[in-house]
């Protein structure tokens, strides 16, 4: 058995049940919902690992349950829609969506953005782990110290503040204007100019090779990722 229960928030029958097949074959605990009201009821009664929600729902947008929901928790979100302009994807990030799959979905990636997940939340279980690794990259975060492959890599308060922001998300997207607000307090459209310096100068401290990022993903017009090693 998955240790993983997922909460299934889906109005079309037929992909509500590619879901739940999915799930089931890979042993995932999971309760389903048809519209906003029972996800709500969902979310406060049973809170589940992860939440699987489509966004045009009978009675609600699913963004505003993503609302709701980050009022009293920092429960991960995967949003599985048909909406794909990016303008979407950014309302559906910056109201606190962990993730964004565009319908039609593969089962696989599907698979792979749970994976993503689990490994997250198995992270936090230790809580207040004195040293973060994501492959060769340790944050001591008592000597406030970055390493990569054991090298001491020197970060400007900045680069740090933004390092550890990604950290404590990984394997999210985090948006322009998330990130922003948590760095410097505000998202002014300069921000964004600002914050690609700053990522530059990251990558180019952090990256073998900055110009083939491993380790930050850019999702253009959206935001960046860092990747899992
Ligand atoms: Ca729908």
């Amino acid at each position: 058995m998955n240790d993983l229960s997922v909460l299934v928030v889906e109005d079309d029958a037929s992909v509500r049940n590619l879901m739940t097949m999915t799930l089931h074959a890979h042993q995932y605990r999971y309760r389903t919902a048809e519209d906003g009201e029972s996800a709500i009821l969902a979310l406060t009664s049973h809170s589940p690992d992860v939440v699987l929600l489509d966004l045009g729902l009978p009675d609600m947008d699913g963004v505003d349950i993503i609302r709701r929901l980050r009022t009293w928790s920092d429960m991960p979100v995967i949003v599985i829609s048909a909406r794909s302009d990016d303008a979407d994807k950014i309302t559906a990030l910056d109201a606190g969506a962990d993730d964004y799959l565009t319908k039609p979905f593969s089962v696989d990636e599907l698979l792979a953005r749970l994976r993503v997940v689990q490994r997250r939340l198995a992270r936090l279980l230790p809580d207040n782990e004195p040293v973060f690794t994501n492959g060769a990259l340790e944050i001591d975060y008592g000597a406030a110290e970055v390493r990569m492959a054991g090298r001491v890599i020197a970060l400007t308060p900045n680069e740090y503040k933004l390092l550890c922001l990604f950290a404590k998300n990984v394997g999210r997207v985090l948006t322009h204007t998330y990130i922003t607000d948590r760095i410097w307090g505000n998202s002014l459209d300069s921000d964004v100019a600002t914050l690609r310096v700053f990522m530059a100068s990251l990558r180019k401290k952090m990256e073998n090779e900055p110009s083939q990022p491993k380790l930050f993903q850019t999702h253009v017009g959206i935001g960046y990722r860092m990747n899992k090693l």
